[in-house]
C-alpha cells in the first residue's frame, strides 16, 4: 500500500502539494483506492473518496509498530560528494529520528550558510526514506551546527565515536544492549580526517562517553550507519 505524511482533520487526510501531486499524478490513484498516511506519530489507514477534489478519509489507525523504542540524534560531520545523502537515506531507514550535520576543524568542504541546498535536498531524502519504508514520522534535519553546538544537544545518552578509541572496552555495541526503552540518544561521527585532539577534549568536557565502532577504523559514512544500524537493533529488541 502507498504511503504519504499528511495532517488529519476531522477523519480526512490533508496532504501538501508535493504529497498530492505523487498521489494523484504520479501514481494515479483511483477512487476506492486505501493508502496509509503518517501524520508524525501515528499511521492511518485511508480510503480515497474523491480526486478533483482530492478528498481522503480516514477509516482507521494502523496498529504496527514501526519507529523504534528510543530517540536516536544522528550528528555526522558533512562529508564530501554524496555520502551524507547515502547517510541520511539509510539512516531514515534505520529509524533515526533526527540527523544534525556539522562542520568540525577537519571538514573538508566547509558550507557557507546554516542552510543551503544541500540541506533541502536531505530533508528531500529523509522524507523519501521514511515514506519508503513507511515511517509514522519524517525524520527532522537539522541545518548546519558548529561542532560545538553538538555538544549541547540534549539527551539521555551521548556518545562520541573516537577512532583512537577503536577496539577499546567501551564498544557502541555494549551500550546499546544495555540502552532502556524511551531513553534519547546522540551518536557523534567525525569526518574523513577524524576529530582533532581539542575537539575530543571538548566532548570529553561535555559528558560525552568515548565508544568503539570495532577494531576496524571505518569510513566516515560507514561509521555513521554502523552506529544506526546496532541502536537500530537493540532498540527494537527492547528492555
Ligand atoms: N582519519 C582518521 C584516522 O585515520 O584515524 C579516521 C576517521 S574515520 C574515517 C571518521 C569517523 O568515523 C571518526 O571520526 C569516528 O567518529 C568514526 N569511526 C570510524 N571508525 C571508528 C571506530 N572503529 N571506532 C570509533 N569511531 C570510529
Amino acid at each position: 500500500m502507498q504511503h504519504y505524511f499528511g495532517t488529519i482533520v476531522d477523519g480526512h487526510a490533508i496532504l501538501d502539494s508535493a504529497q498530492r501531486h505523487h498521489l494523484v499524478d504520479v501514481r494515479r490513484a483511483q477512487i476506492k483506492e486505501r493508502v496509509e498516511i503518517a501524520d508524525g506519530a501515528d499511521v492511518f489507514l485511508c480510503e480515497v473518496v474523491s480526486l478533483d477534489p482530492l478528498d481522503i478519509l480516514v477509516i482507521g489507525k494502523s496498529e504496527e509498530r514501526r519507529e523504534l523504542d528510543n530517540e536516536l540524534i544522528l550528528a555526522f560531520a558533512t562529508l564530501k560528494s554524496d555520502h551524507n545523502d547515502l547517510i541520511v537515506l539509510k539512516g531514515a531507514e534505520l529509524g533515526v529520528s533526527r540527523f544534525v550535520p556539522f562542520v568540525s576543524e577537519r571538514t573538508v568542504v566547509k558550507p557557507k550558510e546554516p542552510e543551503d541546498n544541500k540541506i533541502l535536498r536531505l530533508r528531500k531524502i529523509a522524507l523519501e526514506g521514511a515514506q519508503q519504508c513507511r515511517r509514522a514520522i519524517t525524520p527532522k534535519v537539522d541545518g548546519y551546527a558548529r561542532f560545538i553546538d553538538v555538544l549541547d544537544i540534549e539527551a539521555d545518552i551521548k556518545m562520541f565515536a573516537y577512532e583512537g578509541q577503536a577496539g577499546n572496552s567501551n564498544s557502541l555495541l555494549d551500550i546499546a544492549k544495555s540502552v532502556e526503552k524511551n531513553r534519547s540518544i546522540l551518536v557523534v561521527i567525525g569526518p574523513e580526517g577524524g576529530f582533532s585532539d581539542a575537539e575530543a577534549e571538548l566532548a570529553r568536557d561535555a559528558g560525552f562517553q568515548f565508544v568503539s565502532l570495532g577494531r576496524r577504523i571505518l569510513r566516515a559514512e560507514t561509521a555513521a550507519l554502523y552506529a544506526a544500524s546496532v541502536l537500530s537493533a537493540f532498540s527494537e529488541e527492547g528492555k
